[in-house]
């Protein structure tokens, strides 16, 4: 039987990491990463430098982001959060950075740790 334990690990380790991405994007690069860059890789031209640890982390919060978009619900495998289809209003535009209650498919609670009784996708047979 599965415990779905695994699945919202990777979730929450998206998240955090989406997050982390963030945190280093909005911070001031030019005032610390520049600096330590050129200490520790002073062959490394000041182009590169001025503008490839932005540009990587740009790419981390696009990766990771599109990951989290179409993070799938453990039970469905469906989007949990709807994918991009649903992030047209402003009541569901971070749905998939803090997940609604239930999965929009098949409602599977938020973080539940074995398929409950709760809504089920219906039978297509
Ligand atoms: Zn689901």
């Amino acid at each position: 039987m599965t415990d779905y334990l695994d699945q919202w690990a990777r979730f929450k380790r998206l998240r955090n990491a989406w997050l982390v991405f963030l945190v280093l994007e909005m911070s001031p690069f030019d005032r610390w990463v520049q600096p330590l860059l050129h200490r520790l890789l002073p062959s490394v031209s000041e182009a590169v430098i001025g503008i490839g640890p932005q540009f990587l982390v740009l790419v981390g919060l696009a990766f990771v982001g599109r990951d989290l978009i179409q993070w799938k619900c453990p039970r469905c495998v469906n989007p949990f959060a709807g994918g991009r289809k649903t992030m047209d209003s402003v009541k569901t535009c971070l749905d998939w950075l803090l997940l609604p209650k239930k999965c929009i498919s098949c409602g599977l609670p938020k973080y539940a740790t074995a398929p409950s009784n709760e809504a089920v996708a219906p039978s297509s047979s």
